[in-house]
């Protein structure tokens, strides 16, 4: 096997337990998630570096700053962008303020930042990035996968995970469908300069919505407040039906002539690409030792800016269940937990993503049923479970009956433990399972998964409130996942922790 030289120039090791391909947003929260696990994981990434022109994702929501926040990195992203009611459901703005989390907001932080500060914090964790390869192809056997690269490099690793975009060669190349729906429309999106300014902000005409921003703003008063300069971003039906190929200027000018009946003088372009409301799902996340992630996994239209946020909590549910099985902790069987419960929330995020889109149309029947559907919107309990779905709050893994927990995210309660107070978030920074005990002391002898399960007797301030449901009863104890999410519900006494403990976290040693 070849040597490779990693980014920062020092000679890689040609061999890792899990190699990722791609290092978008996906890829390094996932990178991340492993080697705080322990798992030697290396990323390949096609681009020569972590900048790529124009903006695409243009925030954060609620569940994925949570998300951040267990992992101690949220400030990171908090400190540079702006928290702002953005959930809307086809145009119906939709406030959180009143939800029970600290994150009651989304954050508005281009997606280049987002990387930006991602990559920072892989590179503290010490993950190797291959930069300017490419993962060509891979051959999965009984113990391994060898992957090859550009320029004629060899990775061995245990796993392979694509998590290179919908494009997907990791996907194409295991053989695993991507049923879905095909386009109905195609846009053009740019960051450019204008010589003549355009009316800033969202614009219905019958040929569909077109917009235009700018990359800099504010937020005041919940309002978005652009400045007076800077590039512009544009976005506009593109009718030519997508030409072949990366679009050019020439073919921006001729759809603002389209669109907006002139082109404002458009030059100097940033970036210019094309987006599609093409939704599709693969059906399978697992196929042996090659898994899927975020776009990889799932691809669907812009409208509700769910894409990076899914393919984020994605890394997020994979990453501990990977690491337990890579260290011999858990059977390969937990990776299928992975497909079981992830799949069912991309394809969530898929139908309401389409029927946002069908919405938006602007001849005069989608109008009036548009404005059908904002009426109950209005009201608390329809608002609550819609941004319970769009912001992640609401997310239930089918974990069995039970208590309202099991199978959600943990609250970010304040709790008092023998070592002063903490936050439940703060448990979970490094990663680690967490048996959270608020009854009497002791009742269960933990120490056949000690070195696993972290064991904290605590009491909760409260209140036990979640999104949309309200009010719950406050558990004795709960089991947490490294993923935030509950994964039983009960008092100490109970047989079903010990099941519990090894569902999730290996036998009992
Ligand atoms: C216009 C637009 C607006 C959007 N707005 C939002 C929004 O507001 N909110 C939101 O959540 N999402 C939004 N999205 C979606 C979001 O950008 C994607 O969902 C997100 O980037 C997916 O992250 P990913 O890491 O899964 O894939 P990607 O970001 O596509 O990353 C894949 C990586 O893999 C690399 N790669 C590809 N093939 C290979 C290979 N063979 N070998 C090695 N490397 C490879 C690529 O260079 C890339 O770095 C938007 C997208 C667009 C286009």
């Amino acid at each position: 096997m070849g040597l490779l030289l990693s980014e920062s120039g020092l000679v890689g090791n040609a061999g890792h337990a899990v190699v990722i391909a791609g290092g978008g947003p996906t890829g390094m929260m996932l990178a991340g998630e492993l080697a705080l696990a322990g798992v030697d994981v290396a990323i390949v990434e096609r681009r020569a570096d972590q900048n790529f022109a124009g903006a695409r994702a243009g925030g954060l929501h609620s569940r994925t700053l949570e998300t951040l926040d267990q992992r101690g990195i949220a400030e990171r992203f908090l400190s540079e962008g702006q928290v702002v009611q953005v959930h809307g459901f086809a145009m119906t703005r939709l406030d959180i303020s009143d939800f029970p989390t600290r994150h009651p907001y989304s954050l508005g932080l281009w997606q280049n930042h987002i990387e930006r500060i991602l990559a920072g914090w892989i590179s503290e964790l010490a993950v190797p990035v291959y930069r300017a390869r490419e993962v060509k192809g891979f051959v999965q056997d009984d113990s391994g996968v060898d992957v090859e690269l550009s320029e004629g490099g060899r990775l061995r690793a245990q796993y392979l995970v694509g998590c290179d975009g919908g494009r997907s060669l990791v996907r194409k190349t295991a053989g695993i469908e991507f049923p879905g729906w095909d386009q109905a429309t195609t846009n053009l999106i740019a960051v450019v300069e204008m010589a003549e300014k355009p009316e800033m902000g969202i614009h219905r005409t019958a040929l569909g919505i077109h917009a235009f921003s700018r990359l800099e703003y504010e937020i005041r008063d919940g309002n978005v407040i652009f400045k007076d300069d800077g590039p512009i971003r544009v976005m506009l039906p593109d009718r030519s039906g997508g030409s072949a190929g990366d679009p050019t200027l020439d073919d921006l000018r001729a759809a603002l002539i389209d669109v907006c009946g002139k082109d404002y003088g458009v030059h100097s372009p940033i970036s210019i690409s094309r987006f599609t409301d093409m939704a599709r799902q693969a059906a399978a996340y697992r196929k042996g030792r090659i898994l899927l992630a975020g776009d990889a996994a799932h691809v669907h239209s812009p409208v509700g800016g769910q894409g990076l946020n899914t393919g984020v909590q994605d890394a997020v549910n994979l990453g501990w269940k990977l690491a337990q099985v890579v260290k011999g902790v858990s059977p390969e069987s937990l990776l299928d937990t992975y497909h079981a419960e992830r799949q069912p929330v991309a394809a969530r995020v898929l139908r309401f993503t389409l029927a946002q889109v069908a919405l938006l149309r602007t001849d005069d029947r989608t109008d009036a049923l548009r404005e059908a559907v904002a009426e109950p919107l209005s009201m608390d309990e329809p608002r609550k479970r819609f941004a319970a779905r769009l912001s992640g709050l609401g997310i239930h893994y089918d974990l069995g009956e039970g208590h309202p927990l099991l199978g959600r995210r943990m609250p970010d309660l304040d709790l008092m433990t023998a070592n002063g107070p903490r936050r439940v978030f703060s448990l979970l920074h490094r990663a680690r399972p967490v048996l959270l005990n608020f009854g009497e002391p002791g009742g269960f002898d933990i120490a056949p998964w000690a070195d696993r399960v972290q064991w904290v007797d605590a009491a909760a301030a409260g209140p036990w409130e979640l999104p949309a449901l309200g009010p719950v009863t406050a558990p004795t104890a709960v089991l947490v996942r490294p993923d935030g999410y509950v994964a039983w519900v009960g008092d100490l006494t109970h047989p079903g922790l010990a099941k519990a403990l090894t569902t999730w976290f290996g036998p009992p040693c």
